[in-house]
């Protein structure tokens, strides 16, 4: 067989030559923006070209702070079909991890949305190697900023040939994007994507079996283009001509019916806090969302109910799947087979209720105490994947020793698996709590209460949230000579100069002791277990 790279540029230049008329809707500050993706390929075409004029060559990482929207996609192909790397930096984490990740990616150009430049003048001191800031805005004049050079998107890619040819010696496993993830503790990690990955994992997207995502689909990526690139949704639905509807900032689960019902979406992908909301507002509402064939609904458990809802209520269907950003992220989705069809609903409703089945292309194993696990539901293990969009390393960290040893990666979630191969996460190893989507580090929540002179221990637990899926709750013990002598208002000031609000914990309870391991560790399983059923319910 011929050995054809499996590169990205085949994918934007597919999209522009059989796909021309087809249509990316996007909504900015200012409104909704259509575009064909003969406009959008050529728009591409003169971003790559501006990037070179601005300096960037083959290897370089051009970081992206940006929301949703037709510009973060034309950056999407751009930066990699020139040569470059596209790092989509997640806004929601802290001023100093996003300093980090710009400096440990040494990103030299930075595509910024407007909105976002105030996050970005906070750490812009302290970025040495970006030689370039280009503001994403919808407006004539660049906004005011403290931050330079800034140049103007559309002003380059007025200036900018738009026909400009993308290099052809791109190898399929040279870098083609980064996102870093939240790590137990300390900095974020650097996943790097291959074309070879990309490519593969938007392949597994059109599969019948998985998202099925095809021409005829009108696509609405919900979950951010910075969260593990909007789970491939943007580069699978260009390559196949799918139609694409980009929400843009600041949207309410008001603006997504409305955007579902007018722009006649079919399939949709986000985290349940987002489908928690739309059902609230479906429940509410008149809206006729009847184009909808499905929604993707990962990141964090889907809760059963949610899933029933949708379907029996607003005869919506679901789709349950899992990954993470290290697996590109489609690794596990759960489809019923042909004979479980017939089975009686509620029946059905567990099965879809559990992450899934392994998607073709990757292998898996669920290593427990005694090795690998029996398919009987109950056994639990770690879940451990292997494949070609699965990260074989953290860029330039010591950490991949943990999690990438034996040639498998070790996801830290720990799951059981049925007699028909049906994943179910039951915990995981890592210590993050994920609330709403986005990760908090439980470690660095009791790290700083611990550096609190009154504080003697401290453990940070999840509790489960109606609208977060998870938030967190501290469980502190105090010092003998500060007991009854400061109260959780105050441990709550001293944290937030240290954290982004919505890392502080919605509780601190003051305990006596906090349940240990024989090794002195804390026993988390059994702390959150104590928090849900005495502690919570008598505070
Ligand atoms: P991220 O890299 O931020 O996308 O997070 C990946 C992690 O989110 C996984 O390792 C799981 O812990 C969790 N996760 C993803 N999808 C699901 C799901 N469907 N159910 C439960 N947890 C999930």
């Amino acid at each position: 067989m011929m050995q054809t790279p499996l590169t990205m540029t085949h994918m934007i230049e597919r999209a522009e030559k059989y796909f021309p008329k087809k249509q990316v809707v996007s909504r900015t500050s200012s409104g909704i923006n259509r575009f064909t993706y003969k406009q959008i390929a050529e728009r591409t075409r003169r971003l790559a070209d501006a990037l070179v004029k601005l300096g960037v060559t083959k290897g370089d990482r051009v970081g992206t702070l940006a929301w949703n929207h037709h510009r973060h996609l034309e950056a999407y192909f751009a930066i990699p079909c020139m040569g470059a790397v596209l790092h989509t930096i997640n806004i929601r984490l802290a001023p100093q991890h996003i300093s980090y990740i710009i400096n440990h990616a040494e990103d030299k150009v930075l595509l910024v949305d407007p909105d976002i430049l105030p996050l970005l003048e906070k750490c812009a001191h302290e970025l040495p190697n970006v030689k370039a800031y280009v503001i994403m805005t919808d407006e004539k004049e660049l906004p005011k900023t403290k931050i330079s050079p800034v140049y103007h998107y559309e002003d380059l890619l007025a200036e900018a040939n738009p026909a400009y040819q993308y290099p052809n010696d791109i190898d399929e496993n040279d870098p083609a994007g980064m996102c870093y993830t939240s790590a137990t503790t300390g900095n974020p990690k650097g996943v790097v994507y291959s074309h070879r990955g990309i490519y593969l994992h938007s392949m597994a997207l059109g599969l019948a079996d998985t998202a099925a995502l095809s021409e005829k689909d009108i696509a609405l990526p919900v979950v951010p283009m910075f969260h593990a690139n909007a789970w491939g949704m943007p580069f699978a639905a260009v390559w196949f001509g799918t139609s694409l509807i980009l929400p843009g900032p600041y949207f309410t689960p008001k603006l997504l019916a409305e955007l579902i019902e007018q722009e006649k979406v079919t399939i949709t992908a986000g985290v349940p806090t987002i489908w928690l909301g739309l059902l609230k507002e479906l429940d509410e509402g008149s809206y006729d969302l009847s184009s909808l064939r499905g929604v993707l609904c990962g990141g964090s458990a889907a809760p059963k109910g949610m899933i029933k809802a949708y379907e029996q209520r607003h005869k919506i269907p679901f789709m349950h799947a899992y990954g993470m950003t290290e697996t590109s992220p489609l690794a596990v989705i759960s489809t019923l087979k042909s004979y479980q069809e017939e089975l009686d609903p509620e029946e059905k409703l567990n099965i879809r209720a559990k992450q899934g089945t392994l998607v073709p292309g990757l292998e898996m194993k669920i290593v427990g105490k005694n090795g690998e696990v029996a398919w009987d539901g109950r056994e639990m293990g770690e879940l451990c994947i292997r494949g070609p969009w699965i990260a074989s390393e953290y860029y330039q960290d010591e950490r991949t020793l943990d999690a990438f040893r034996d040639g498998w990666l070790h996801t830290g979630d720990v799951v059981t698996i049925d007699e028909e191969g049906f994943v179910k996460i039951v915990d995981r190893t890592k210590d993050l709590i994920k609330s709403g989507g986005e990760w908090i580090s439980s470690v660095d929540l009791e790290n700083a209460l611990m550096a609190h002179e009154s504080v003697f221990e401290a453990a940070v637990v999840a509790v489960p949230h109606e609208r977060w899926q998870e938030r967190p709750v501290a469980c502190v013990v105090l010092k003998d000579a500060f007991i009854g002598k400061i109260t959780k208002d105050e441990l709550v000031e001293f944290l937030k100069p240290q954290f982004a609000k919505w890392w502080i914990p919605d509780d601190i309870l003051f305990v006596s002791e906090i349940p240990k391991t024989s090794v002195g560790k804390f026993l988390k399983m059994a702390l959150r277990e104590q928090v849900q059923k005495d502690i919570l319910p008598k505070n």
